[in-house]
């Protein structure tokens, strides 16, 4: 055995590390190692996202994600200031541009209002669009001035050192190929030996139904990964644009739809899109991951799923391929935009679960039983939203592992 610990993390993303820092804060006397399959630290969803800080708009009151993205992103400011780590509240507009839209805008500025009236949170006309963004068009916007962006590698990485300051171990290059039970411990069996830990945590984002399979765990929700590639404005041009600038979200679908973003280093990027990743680390549309394809087209969810959104699945496609397609979308809420302002940019991919019945998991999943915790769906915001994230399984790990 190379090392014995109390609780052992998989996943060193945002997720993993926010609750690294806080276990090892509250539990001083306890070992807490954390386990990270690639040489660095929030290589997947963490290090490629869009990096806003998001401010609770869109979210059912009461579900973790209202509750956990608002105490999180509270808390996120308070670590930036302590941490002295930049982060800007550059605004953001979630713009109607039709009428069904400006009908559901109504609902969205309800949620926000019912998650968290912050101050200048308001429903704005078209001049006052035009006032905040002025190549902006649209009938009417919700405007959250709080609204802000961030690096999340940089936040992941102060969350290791605090981590590591209050006696954690990381360990990266450890990929985690099976988990057993031996008498009343785990020996978790990883690319640099075999370690054992009384408690496991999984943060293991793109893979964590496949970590939950290895402890015994329901194999449902699955998570089936959807690449979002972005655009980026070409220097020169990215002053087109100030803020944030959201669509409405099609509430029958998980994700936010193709917005414009500023990112810290003063660039701006344009997208994510929604297609599905033919390997769960597949950041381009060629990369194809056999195993990862067969779990996915071997799912029945997965088809119900696609039987009940065809055209999406087709429309986002298509965008995928066609930058003209992708710049007409962005062109909805700033028509002087051209496809001549961007080059291709960088992609994520979206661990999203996905039940049997086809549903899109839309809140935050934890679940536990004998010596494990699983986060089973941590898909936007669980950045902005990962200190709280990272308490709430702390306090969850209190009761599940019976720690003092
Ligand atoms: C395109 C895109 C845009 C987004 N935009 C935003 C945004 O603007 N704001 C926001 O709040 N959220 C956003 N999100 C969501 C956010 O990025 C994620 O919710 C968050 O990063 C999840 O963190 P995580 O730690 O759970 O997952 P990850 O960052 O994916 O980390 C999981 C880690 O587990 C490791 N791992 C997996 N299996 C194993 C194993 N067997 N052994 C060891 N290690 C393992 C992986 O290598 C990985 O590092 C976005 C996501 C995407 C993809």
């Amino acid at each position: 055995m190379e090392g014995s610990y109390d609780i052992a993390i998989v996943g060193g993303g945002i997720v993993g590390l926010a609750t690294a820092r806080e276990l090892s804060m509250r539990h001083a006397s306890l070992k807490v190692a954390v386990f990270e399959k690639e040489p660095e630290l929030a290589a997947h969803q963490t290090g490629h996202n869009s990096g806003v800080i998001h401010s609770g708009i869109y979210y059912k009151p009461g579900s973790f994600k209202a509750k956990l993205c608002v105490e999180g992103k509270r808390m996120l400011w308070q670590f930036c200031e302590q941490k002295e780590i930049p982060y800007k509240s550059v605004g953001k507009l979630i713009v109607a541009t039709n009428e069904a839209e400006v009908t559901r805008l109504q609902d969205v500025y309800q949620r926000g209002l019912a998650n968290d009236a912050e101050a200048g949170f308001q429903l704005i006309g078209p001049e006052q669009i035009k006032e905040i963004e002025p190549n902006c068009v649209g009938l009417q916007a919700v405007h959250s001035p709080k609204t802000g962006i961030i690096d999340y590698g940089r936040v992941s990485r102060a969350y290791a050192d605090d981590a590591k300051g209050n006696g954690a171990e990381i360990f990266t290059g450890a990929e985690v190929e099976g988990i057993r039970r031996d008498g009343g411990t785990n020996v978790l069996s990883t690319k640099r030996g075999d370690f054992s830990a009384k408690y496991v945590v999984s943060c293991a984002g793109l893979y964590a139904d496949r970590v939950a399979r290895m402890t015994g765990s329901e194999p449902s929700p699955k998570i089936v990964p959807f690449r979002g590639d972005y655009y980026v404005m070409k220097p020169g041009r990215s002053d087109i644009v100030k803020g944030n600038i959201y669509p409405v979200p099609d509430p029958a679908f998980p994700f936010l739809g193709v917005h414009f973003t500023p990112r810290m280093n003063g660039e701006m990027w344009l997208g994510p899109n929604a297609v599905l990743a033919f390997a769960r680390e597949g950041y381009t549309f060629f990369k194809v991951n056999p195993r990862d394809l067969a779990e996915t087209l071997s799912y029945g969810g997965f088809w119900k799923l696609a039987a009940k959104y065809p055209q999406i699945g087709y429309t986002e496609m298509y965008r995928d391929l066609s930058k003209r397609a992708f710049v007409a979308e962005c062109r909805r809420f700033v028509p002087s935009l051209t496809a001549d302002d961007v080059v291709k940019g960088p992609a994520g991919v979206r661990a999203q679960a996905l039940d049997e019945s086809g549903a899109m998991v839309d809140d935050f999943v934890f679940s536990g039983s004998q010596g494990v915790i699983h986060v089973r769906n941590a898909p936007s915001p669980a950045a902005t939203s990962s200190m709280a994230i990272g308490k709430y399984i702390s306090e969850y790990a209190v009761k599940e592992f019976a720690i003092a």
